[in-house]
């Protein structure tokens, strides 16, 4: 990768200028570990190199899952440890995620066990000061200070919980805990004018804690480390073959075990309501194939739809569409073991007294029914994330998108009613 002249340096990364590019820079990880804010220090050969295959692999899955990140591109080839990230002007809080009580949560509240569940999870600032050893600052402070605005520190919050929830469900899948997470922000250049805050700087071994089997005794981050007075060459050794552990793991987080829907209707006329539920698909990235197939009028044509969809290549959740007496879901339901969800066409002829076709079901049969078929499209999302975390990352982001717009609507009434004079009435 091409690089200028340096342009920052931290305690474990260099930063140069790309002489191609005046949006980017190129970050380039180093062979150091350090602790106590610099005061050990070691250098670990190949560390560099497994910081930036594990700070790669994170944010292409961020970036998979639509979150906004400095990383563009770099880090997994043969390229010296680079990594290509957008230009930003960092934001000198660390914000950390805990949902394990651990490290200086339990120094600065004695009382609490190790290893309590925090619920709901903890966002906590620190001013990125050495000389100080990184101070605990509140919200207040930070926009006291002029570090950001208010509205700046909520997204970064946001964002934070979002990348623990994301990261840790990639690590369940590994049957690891996530216990906290260190990350940082920064400002760009948004694609339609002004600035927007992105997730910054690297994400590698050193920036979390992570239990497998939910055992701390079998820790593999860089809290090993922090743990030894006076590390020997062979527990620097024994150190890199976690790192090394680490990166192969993470190196799972992307891989997609494929799935689809397969969306089955009673009839033609239903391809409306089919429509929505494909375009909520398409948001999430979601394929699905459909069929026409019908219960009442072609019971053996729709067995054997229900046998090729299963029989594919892929995981399946079917969402059966039927209007008037439903049938299909019930059928289809006791025809596979995959999921179904039932999308009844709901008329205006009986007051849409037909969805009780839908509800009561004989025993052994476990069709679930959401009326409007973007949800039933959600929920089907929702089962095939539960072992891909790129879909469930962008589960939870339509999730966030969704309540800002709700936080944004009531913003707007409340400044609406404070300009004309109805603030505060009661
Ligand atoms: O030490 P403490 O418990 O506050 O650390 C919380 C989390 O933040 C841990 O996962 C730790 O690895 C990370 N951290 C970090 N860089 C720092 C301080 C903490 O990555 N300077």
């Amino acid at each position: 990768m091409k690089k200028g002249v340096e342009v920052g340096r931290g305690k474990t990364k260099v930063l140069y200028e790309n002489p191609d590019l005046s949006h980017a820079v190129v970050v380039v990880q180093q062979d150091n570990i350090t602790a106590g804010d610099g005061a050990k220090r070691h250098t670990i050969t190949g560390k560099g190199r497994l910081a930036a295959l594990t700070t790669s692999r994170i944010y292409r899955l961020l970036n998979a899952c639509a979150l906004p990140t400095h990383f563009l591109s770099g880090g997994e080839d043969d390229d010296n440890n680079e990594m290509l990230v957008r230009r930003c002007e960092m934001i000198p809080i660390e914000v950390v995620v805990r949902g394990i009580a651990a490290g200086s949560y339990l120094k600065r509240n004695p009382g609490v066990k190790s290893g309590t569940v925090l619920a709901p999870r903890l966002v906590e600032y620190f001013f990125k000061d050495d000389a100080r050893h990184d101070p605990q600052y509140t919200a207040d402070q930070i926009v006291d200070e002029g570090i950001c605005t208010t509205a700046e520190l909520a997204t970064m919050s946001d964002l934070a919980r979002l990348i623990f929830d994301i990261l840790a469900h990639a690590w369940r899948r590994q049957d690891v805990l996530l216990v906290d997470l260190k990350v940082e922000f920064g400002r760009a250049p948004a694609p339609n004018g002004g600035t927007e805050i992105v997730l910054a700087d690297v994400i590698d071994n050193d920036s979390w804690r992570i239990w497998p089997a939910g055992d701390q005794t079998q820790m593999l981050d860089k809290q090993i480390y922090r743990n030894l007075s006076a590390p020997t060459a062979t527990d620097l050794d024994g150190i890199k073959a976690k790192y090394e552990e680490v990166a192969e793991r993470v190196g799972r987080f992307n891989k997609r075990p494929g799935g689809f829907v397969g969306i089955i209707m009673g009839s033609a006329a239903d391809a409306p309501h089919a429509d929505r539920i494909t375009k909520a698909l398409e948001g999430l990235g979601i394929p699905s194939r459909r069929h026409v197939a019908s219960a009442h009028k072609t019971p053996v044509f729709a067995l054997q739809r229900v046998q090729q969809l299963d029989n594919m290549l892929g995981r399946v959740v079917y969402i059966t569409l039927a209007g008037r007496s439903n049938a299909l879901s019930a059928f289809v339901d006791a025809a596979t073991a995959n999921p179904v969800i039932a999308c009844p066409v709901i008329g205006s002829a009986w007051g849409g007294m037909e969805v009780l076709s839908s509800l009561h079901l004989p025993g052994g049969v476990a069709s679930a029914v959401v009326l409007e078929p973007e949800n039933a499209a959600l929920a089907a999302a929702k089962i095939l994330a539960s072992d891909d975390t790129v879909l469930y990352g962008r589960v939870l982001v339509s999730q966030y998108r969704n309540r800002a717009q709700v936080i944004e609507s009531d913003a707007r009434l409340s400044s609406d009613s404070q300009g004309n004079g109805k603030a505060g009435s009661q």
